[in-house]
């Protein structure tokens, strides 16, 4: 048995962790998880935290089930591995696909596995590609993606992606992807100007790439249903409709990445439902598992499939663990537990609905929020010094950084994305639950509050 200060020691000294700035997780230490249960995680010293994240907004269905671990035993026994590859198969995949394909829009009955959401829209980027050339339109190649995209960590992820931080340590991007603006109303619609009128004006963002571009150089366009790491951008219900009708206007596919809006969160098994989009590609992973095992799934509409049945030969792609066996016999009992607790209905008339009436009445009047927003059990807190002018504290992303430390003293784990602080818990949280996350928030922007208006 290791000590917490000798589990850090040799954190720091083996470990290199994603997404962190190791010069000050030597000198902090890390906070090593142990255990879990529930809506609960536990570190190595017993400390409670209620976690607002579902790990990476993906543990939906809550930590310790005994079934799903108990399926993945069974399937390890039985079959541990076997590939998908030169027309092979196993039942755990086969099933799997059958039931997405049932989940999913009406026109998207086809499945691509991988093991991460970075995976899947690589092959995502590939297909689409691959698609039109199939058509005999190679030219037909550039991507429309947009600024504060999040959509994985491969090159081509990061292509795809709108981070700037992340396209500068890349030094040299997947090239034919451009980045237009974000539906991100809060700071960038104009004054005066209407909800449904930004999102439209966003979406018209879409079209002039188009154009400039030339519509017969434009693949696809590729976006989150709701950003997700760039801030819970909860877009105007205006914006979807206009986009898709302008990807259809000049034969441009359109790609979503459901990577975190997947399997309930939004209050329909798929985001693609709650906007009524029918896009030609559904990146999907996360939640398809809630976590408990790495997979993912590309969801392929009808018409890239047919091409691909048809003309395409072979797909020269794939990884060693698409269709992973194991993964797929956790996948299918995930969203047996998810349908027969009926927690996409939950999220849709229940918990969604509670979420977003408490964070407007326990948050929405603090002195230090600007905008509380949420959409089904994912929800955004705007931190700003003047909730008038929308005037952030500096330097910019600290304020939320404080009150983030604050909430995690007080038992509560959610996350700060610049001046956002952002909420995806899993869908077990009940109103008891939902009342005491934002009871801690309230505390934590109290404490916050103190720190920094010294
Ligand atoms: N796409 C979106 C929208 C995501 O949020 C993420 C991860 O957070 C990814 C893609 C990448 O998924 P993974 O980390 O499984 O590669």
């Amino acid at each position: 048995n290791y000590s917490l200060k000798q589990l850090q020691q040799i954190d720091a000294a083996h470990h290199l962790h994603p997404f962190t700035d190791h010069k000050e997780m030597r000198e902090a230490g890390s906070r090593i998880i142990t255990h879990a249960s529930g809506p609960f995680i536990y570190d190595s010293e017993g400390t409670e935290i209620l976690d607002g994240m579902a790990g990476l907004w993906c543990v939906n269905i809550g930590y310790g089930r005994d079934e799903l671990a108990e399926a993945a035993y069974a399937q390890m026994k039985e079959l541990p591995y076997y590939n998908s590859f030169f027309k092979c198969s196993s039942p755990t995949p086969v099933l799997l696909a059958k039931k997405l394909a049932e989940l999913a829009p009406k026109h998207v009955n086809q499945v691509f596995f991988g093991s991460s959401g970075s995976e899947a829209n690589d092959t995502a980027l590939r297909l689409v590609r691959h698609y039109w050339a199939l058509e005999g339109k190679p030219e037909k190649n550039r991507i429309i993606s947009r600024k504060s995209a999040y959509h994985g960590s491969t090159i081509a992820g990061t292509s795809l992606g709108g981070m700037e931080p992340m396209h500068r340590q890349l030094n040299g991007a997947v090239p034919n992807i451009v980045h237009v603006m974000m539906p991100y109303a809060y700071e960038l619609a104009l004054p005066g100007e209407s909800d449904h009128d930004f999102g439209l004006r966003a979406a018209k963002a879409v079209e002039d790439a188009i154009l400039e571009a030339g519509a017969d150089k434009v693949a696809a366009f590729i976006g989150e249903p709701v950003m997700g790491a760039g801030g819970v951008k909860i877009p105007p219900m205006s914006y979807w409709p206009e986009v898709q009708r302008i990807c259809r206007k000049y034969d441009v596919l359109l790609m979503l990445d459901e990577v975190i809006t997947g399997y309930g969160r939004t209050g329909e098994w798929f985001a693609a439902q709650t906007f009524d989009i029918e896009p030609d590609t559904i990146t999907t992973a996360k939640a398809l598992t809630s976590g408990y095992q790495p997979l993912s799934a590309l969801l392929v509409g009808d018409r890239i499939a047919a091409t691909l049945v048809e003309k395409g030969g072979e797909f020269n792609h794939g990884y060693t663990y698409a269709g992973h066996p194991v993964a797929c016999a956790v996948a299918l009992k995930n969203l047996e537990i998810i349908e027969r607790e009926g927690l996409v209905d939950r999220v849709k008339n229940d918990t969604g609905p509670y979420f977003a009436k408490a964070l407007q009445e326990h948050i929405g009047g603090h002195d230090l929020v600007g905008e509380v927003r949420s959409i089904g059990l994912m929800g955004a807190i705007e931190i700003v010094r003047d909730k008038a002018t929308k005037e952030r504290f500096l330097p910019a992303g600290s304020a939320a950084v404080t009150v983030r430390d604050h909430a995690v003293a007080q038992g509560m784990m959610l996350r700060a994305t610049g001046d956002t602080m952002i909420l995806s818990p899993p869908l077990i949280w009940t109103h008891e639950t939902i009342d005491m996350a934002c009871g801690r928030i309230a505390k934590a922007l109290d404490l916050g509050q103190a720190d920094l208006r010294k």
